[in-house]
């Protein structure tokens, strides 16, 4: 990511959203960004698919640029899976619907295989037996892994999570936290907004810390947490801790 900007006009008010982010994530790396509401956080995850339309700046992920042609984003966004905070499930599909219709459509794989796919990684995030649920009938906390799975069966180079525990009721939040680990330990690349501070502390990599759409820290969570940089880095984890 280079120089990144985002710009919404509020109401006539000008929101810097992202302001000028500049960020080189490897592969295999798990990055945890964290930060006060309104700093950018979504924004910056969103551009990262082009679920927002940056105004200047680079994104390239895998060698693949962002550009503006259709063809570009959705052979990017092939790439990359993401996990919202209300799970996002199409409410008319059963469980194994929901992890079969992209790979079908945009993988362009068979019946068979996207069906062999979807099971394989419901057994991952421990709900093989809900396969034939719809979403109305799971709790959060299942409905947040079948929403998993769904990103993994897209063999993604890269996930981006967005607060995927924040919509969770307490005693959920484990277990997706869990997931999460799991992949992380496999090896894949993850982008992830959290105020699970616990989790970035003992998952994350690095830790980048944005606020009023600025990268204010980008340190290794040891740092991080105990000693930010940033007056305002101390700020949030006063707050926060
Ligand atoms: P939170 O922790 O509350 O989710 P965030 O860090 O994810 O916050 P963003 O949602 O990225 O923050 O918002 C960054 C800024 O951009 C905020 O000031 C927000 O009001 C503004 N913003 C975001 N989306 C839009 C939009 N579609 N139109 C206008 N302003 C927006
Ligand atoms: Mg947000």
């Amino acid at each position: 990511v280079k120089e990144l900007n985002k710009v919404f006009d509020s109401k006539g008010s000008i929101v810097r959203a992202v302001d000028n982010v500049s960020i080189d994530i490897a592969k295999g790396e798990v990055v945890v960004i964290v930060g006060p509401s309104g700093s950018g956080k979504s924004t910056f995850l969103r551009c990262l698919n082009a679920l927002e339309e940056m105004d200047s700046g680079a994104i390239a992920i895998d060698g693949v640029k962002i550009g503006h042609s259709k063809t570009n984003i959705n052979a990017l966004r092939r790439e990359v899976g993401m996990v919202f905070q209300h799970f996002n499930l199409f409410p008319h599909m059963t469980v194994l619907e929901n992890l079969c219709v992209a790979q079908r459509v945009v993988r362009k794989r068979s019946s068979n295989d996207a069906i062999v796919k979807a099971k394989e990684l419901l057994t991952k995030v421990g709900i093989a037996e809900k396969v034939n649920e719809y979403p109305s009938r799971l709790s959060g906390g299942q409905q947040q892994r079948v929403a998993i799975a769904r990103a993994l069966c897209m063999d993604p180079k890269v996930m981006l999570f967005d607060e995927p525990t924040s919509a969770l009721d307490p005693e959920m939040v484990g277990e997706v936290l869990d997931v999460m680990r799991k992949l992380a330990q496999e090896g894949m690349t993850m982008v992830c907004v959290t105020h699970e501070m616990k989790f970035a502390k003992e998952v994350a990599d690095r830790i980048l810390f944005f606020d009023h759409g600025k990268l204010l820290e980008d340190t290794t969570p040891e740092k991080f947490f105990s000693a930010p940089k940033d007056p305002r880095a101390r700020e949030f984890l006063q707050q926060v801790l």
